[in-house]
């Protein structure tokens, strides 16, 4: 079984991580800046975070044989922060780089005037870079502001099948399904959804469109979430080809719509601008 994590902020994981995800089959992954847990104060450390994506976290899970890709954005959280502003005006250089893969995390959090524009200042670059996007939805009124995203995304012009809805839920995966956009799902250890109530969704809407991932971060979460949902959608009947279709085909369509999604067998390098994982000198080699 190869699993395509089309969501994973693996900055936050350790090694351990990385070798338990290859061995359940992961072989890709896509990296969505976020924000990072603690508020960051000026626009440079998004620059040097939006450079670790695309340097030292590619090299990272290469040493494991997964391949790596990111999207770029100023995440909504982040966008109430006039501080921040300036990181918009960092965006076009980001998004011309070969292994961003769409824009995003963008969105709502507390759906305010800051977040607004931000998001349609976004969904413009997008459509300038020639790139899909990741859309979060709010995790607190959830059906208004999932509601709110969909408009938001049918004034901007973009083709929906350009666009990925992320953290849906029974209650939201309808008016996604309606839109044309691409569904995503987030499969936590306790909260949002979990693989029996995932399995469930799969059944009622089918599997086009639909992509599951375990959104890891710093937080409690399981990067293992994506295999869990294949045994789980295997347990429950679905074919091995249904599985192939949601856990790889799916975020390999919409990604590739960038042109740029590289899946070609990564080798892993030897060090990464000098600085390799190894803590000193591996043993037997
Ligand atoms: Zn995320």
């Amino acid at each position: 079984m190869r699993i395509f994590d089309p969501h994973i902020h693996m900055t936050s994981r350790t090694t351990d991580d990385y070798e338990r995800m290859y061995a359940a089959g992961v072989r890709a992954i896509v990296e969505p800046a976020f924000w990072l847990g603690q508020p960051r104060t000026s626009p440079g450390t998004f620059a040097d975070y939006f450079d670790g994506l695309l340097g030292w976290e590619p090299y990272r899970a290469a040493q494991f044989g997964i391949v790596h890709h990111c999207t770029i954005a100023l995440n909504p959280k982040e966008s109430n922060d006039p501080r921040l502003r300036p990181v918009l005006d960092l965006l076009p250089r980001y998004l011309a780089k070969d292994r961003v893969v769409a824009v995003g995390e963008v969105g709502y959090d507390d759906v305010t005037p800051a977040e607004d524009e931000a998001l349609a200042r976004q969904l413009e670059l997008a459509a300038e870079h020639g790139l899909p996007v990741l859309v979060h939805t709010p995790h607190r009124d959830k059906a208004a502001g999932t509601r709110r995203t969909l408009d938001v995304v049918r004034e901007s012009g973009l083709p929906p099948e350009r666009v990925l809805i992320d953290h849906l839920n029974e209650m939201t995966v309808g008016m996604v399904a309606e839109s044309g956009c691409w569904m995503g799902f987030s499969v936590y250890p306790d909260t949002k959804m979990d693989e029996d109530r995932m399995v469930a969704i799969l059944k009622d809407y089918g599997s086009d469109r639909m992509l599951v991932n375990s959104a890891a971060d710093w937080g409690r979460s399981d990067p293992l979430k994506t295999r869990a949902v294949a045994d789980a959608m295997l347990s429950s009947g679905f074919s091995d080809a249904e599985v192939e279709t949601v856990l790889w085909d799916n975020p390999v369509a919409f990604y590739a719509q960038s042109g740029r999604l590289d899946l070609s067998d990564v080798k892993p390098g030897d060090t990464y601008a000098g600085n390799s994982i190894q803590r000193g000198a591996p043993r037997d080699r």
